[in-house]
């Protein structure tokens, strides 16, 4: 764990706000602008991250019970959960923490992602279903399952309808993060384009070339990727925010279709807010009252 002593100036009850997302970074911005005390918390995963202003620590705090303490030995006037949609474990922790101190907890989660004319979008509910879903088009060819509440979205790659291709592997666009690879190893038929800003770890797909890189990115950058390596489908979590969208018009503009995997649901009562404005609001009031 890393810890970085406040800039001059701050003093009083601190604000905690969890990390690792653009949000949490203009969150700590507005807060430290506005003279409140910021405590920002990053899981200390990433190489290199963006650091946001104000005080800084690093590392898990050990669970549930482990952040209780950490709140209660700092006398933290209210907590931010700004982590990623997909962070669902640091999400649990924090409400479970919150319900056991008292102390007040926001969730800030930038907007999920909608389906637009032109869009051909599966959605699923987990890497695992998406998964299979690419396991059953390699194998079968045609279309992916239907589902009763909508046409079938159609992936291009192994069928005859591309007959013409050198390769008969289905050729993915994968962007669902370094530690999402798991999911699809041993997947037969299938070429991986992965792309994460740190290296995966193993197990990886067999087939799989991985690109190194952080957003944000351009749409003219996506569709000359999705070009360069032929690419028939893309697999992305619905993280929502402008950092990472541009992959979404590249694909609608060249016909790919999507497998967009659901973002998992937030504990039951915890309050929810999509900007970091909004957060700001409502940290303030809890850091100095009356604000
Ligand atoms: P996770 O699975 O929910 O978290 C696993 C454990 O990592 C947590 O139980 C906690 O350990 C620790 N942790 C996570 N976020 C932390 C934070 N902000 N400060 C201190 N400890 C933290 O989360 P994850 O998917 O590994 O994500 C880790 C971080 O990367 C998050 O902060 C998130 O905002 C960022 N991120 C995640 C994704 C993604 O797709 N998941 C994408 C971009 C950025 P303890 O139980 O020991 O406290």
């Amino acid at each position: 764990m890393r810890d970085v002593a406040p800039p001059a100036g701050r003093h009083g009850r601190p604000v905690l706000i969890l990390g690792g997302t653009a949000e949490a970074r203009a969150l700590a911005a507005e807060l430290d602008a506005a003279g409140v005390r910021v405590v920002s918390s990053l899981a200390g995963r990433v190489t290199n991250p963006r650091l946001p202003v104000g005080e800084v620590r690093e590392g898990g705090f050990g669970g549930p019970e482990g952040l209780a303490a950490w709140l209660a030995a700092e006398d933290v006037a209210a907590m931010v959960d700004a982590t990623h949609p997909f962070a669902a474990r640091m999400t649990a922790s924090a409400a479970s923490a919150a319900g056991a101190t008292g102390v007040p907890l926001l969730v800030l989660r930038r907007p999920g992602w909608c389906e637009e004319p032109g869009d051909a979008w599966h959605r699923t509910g987990s890497l695992e279903e998406a998964a299979a879903l690419l396991r059953q088009r390699a194998r079968l060819g045609g279309a992916v399952p239907e589902r009763a509440d909508r046409p079938p979205v159609r992936l291009p790659g192994a069928g005859p309808e591309r007959a013409d291709r050198p390769s008969p592997l289905l050729r993915v666009f994968l962007t669902t993060g370094r530690r999402s690879l798991p999911a699809f190893s041993g997947l037969d038929g299938v070429w991986f384009l992965a792309r994460s800003v740190d290296p995966p770890e193993p197990p990886v797909p067999a087939n799989v070339r991985v690109l190194l890189d952080r957003g944000p990115y351009t749409v003219e950058g996506e569709r000359a990727l999705i070009r360069e390596h032929r690419l028939d489908v893309l697999v992305t979590k619905d993280s929502g925010g402008d950092m990472t969208r541009a992959k979404l018009v590249a694909a609608r503009e060249l016909g790919l279709p999507v497998v967009m995997v659901d973002r998992p649901p937030l504990p039951p009562g915890v309050r929810l807010v999509g900007t970091a404005a909004e957060a700001a609001r409502w940290a303030c009031h809890h850091a100095a009252p009356g604000y």
